[in-house]
């Protein structure tokens, strides 16, 4: 059985004192929610305050990225054992990291392969873009990602990897997949790759979220599917109320 869960991710949003205060409002909200795992990933500088705001609570902590080397001159970085101090997850080959900063399957690897070393959890994001959808490519590049993001990870540790399938355009544009199309990438493409990786029996044990525009009002069409085991939520996980009412639908699914 697959624990569904949901995270959020608060992109470079809210300073240190509003994280803190949505954290307070938010939290204790979430704590009360059983059957999901609970995840935020506010920006770096919050990270260490949130962490000891949700201690001894069950909502657990991620980061948005991290860099692959252990340490040393690499300025503006921050490395896999500065994010373990504090969180259980990382966020690694956000679209937005991979359309900004130039991020590709092979740096996405690299942090996997450093996550997978100092055993964070990675939520790996794939997804294709409006034009690679247009043009119908979105399964070849969805496995692609997988295959070459997730190549040469252990056996053993990949059970413990996240993918989050996230169509470029669904995200942040209020544009939302359909639970059906969702499921079918998931179920066909994403678990089709996973397989060829680690075998049919790992494949089935990694959790796939789907992550773009998920709202209170989308979610359980996305949750209500075989293959989508929770949500990646970027602008609804600000709300209280909205990132609320979408962990309660993962709850109940
Ligand atoms: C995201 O940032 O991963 C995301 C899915 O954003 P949104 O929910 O705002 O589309």
């Amino acid at each position: 059985m697959r624990r569904p869960l949901v995270a959020g991710n608060w992109k470079m949003n809210k300073t240190v004192g509003e994280a803190s205060e949505l954290v307070n409002s938010m939290a204790p909200k979430l704590n009360e929610l059983k059957g999901v795992e609970k995840v935020l990933c506010p920006p770096f500088i919050s990270l260490p305050v949130i962490s000891y705001l949700l201690k001894g609570g069950e909502v657990g902590l991620g980061a948005q990225n991290m860099y692959w080397e252990e340490k040393g001159a690499f300025t503006g970085e921050v490395s896999p054992a500065m994010v373990k101090e504090l969180c259980q997850y990382v966020i690694l080959g956000h679209s937005e990291r991979r359309t900004y900063f130039g991020e590709t399957d092979e740096t996405v690897k690299k942090r996997v392969h450093a996550a997978q070393k100092i055993d964070l959890i990675p939520i790996v994001c794939v997804g294709e873009t409006l034009q690679q959808y247009e043009s119908k490519q979105t399964n070849e590049v969805v496995a692609r990602q997988i295959k070459f993001g997730l190549a040469d990870v252990d056996a053993a540790f990949a059970p413990r990897i996240v993918v989050a399938y996230e169509p470029v355009w669904a995200i942040g544009t209020g544009k939302a997949s359909s639970g059906p199309s969702a499921n079918e990438v998931v179920g066909k493409v994403i678990r089709g790759a996973l397989s060829e990786l680690f075998g049919n029996q790992t494949a089935q044990a990694i959790r796939v979220l789907y992550g773009g525009s998920v709202t209170a009002s989308n979610a359980a069409e996305f949750f209500g599917q075989s293959e989508i085991d929770g949500a990646l939520v970027g602008g609804a996980s600000l709300k209280v109320d909205e990132f609320v009412a979408i962990t309660k639908a993962a709850s109940k699914s």
